[in-house]
């Protein structure tokens, strides 16, 4: 049975920590971590989480891309879980989008990242996947790498100007 785990919000030191690689991807306490961020993550609506998120001080994130209220336009992809990811490659060609943050509520803010990158990660099953994403899945997959550091998306506006409400950002993106 997986179950809701609470989700750490900006200001506890364990957001702030650099995650450790997962050694043992057999270790039977695995399998219940990822339905346990994957169930965390739908119940929330978020696209995506990360271990650090829910206190667990490891390099795992979910990407579940979807269109929700927050993202109407995000593509629709199965949720995955990606062990010790790293991104192997970059476009270079920088864009910027608004982002949020299950951790960070009620607060949106403009991110510039790569619109490509070539990533690699492992499967819950121990397989190495090597594959490009772009866009908006591109975008998660930066964001949830950046918690395995310690790092959240206010770090990186590039203006406070770009740091808003939920509210106002309901207003841009329905404009
Ligand atoms: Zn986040």
């Amino acid at each position: 049975m997986s179950k809701m785990l609470k989700i750490l919000e900006i200001g506890n030191p364990v957001l702030r920590q650099k995650s450790t690689a997962i050694a043992n991807i057999t270790d039977p306490e695995l399998d219940g971590t990822i339905a346990d961020l994957m169930a965390t993550c739908d119940a929330a609506n978020g696209v995506g989480i990360a271990a650090p998120q829910v206190a667990s001080s490891v390099r795992l994130f979910i990407v579940a891309s979807r269109p929700s209220p927050r993202y109407p336009h995000a593509p629709t992809m199965a949720p995955t879980a990606m062990i010790n990811p790293q991104i192997v490659d970059r476009s270079g060609e920088l864009v910027s989008g608004w982002e949020g943050c299950l951790s960070v509520p009620g607060l949106r803010g403009s991110v510039l990242r790569d619109r490509a990158i070539e990533v690699k990660y492992l499967t819950r099953h121990g397989e190495l996947v090597h594959q490009e994403l772009t866009d908006f899945v591109a975008r998660i997959f930066q964001h949830e790498l950046d918690h395995l550091d310690g790092i959240l998306f206010p770090d990186r506006v590039s203006n406070s100007t770009d740091l808003i409400t939920e509210a106002e950002y309901m207003k841009i993106v329905f404009d």
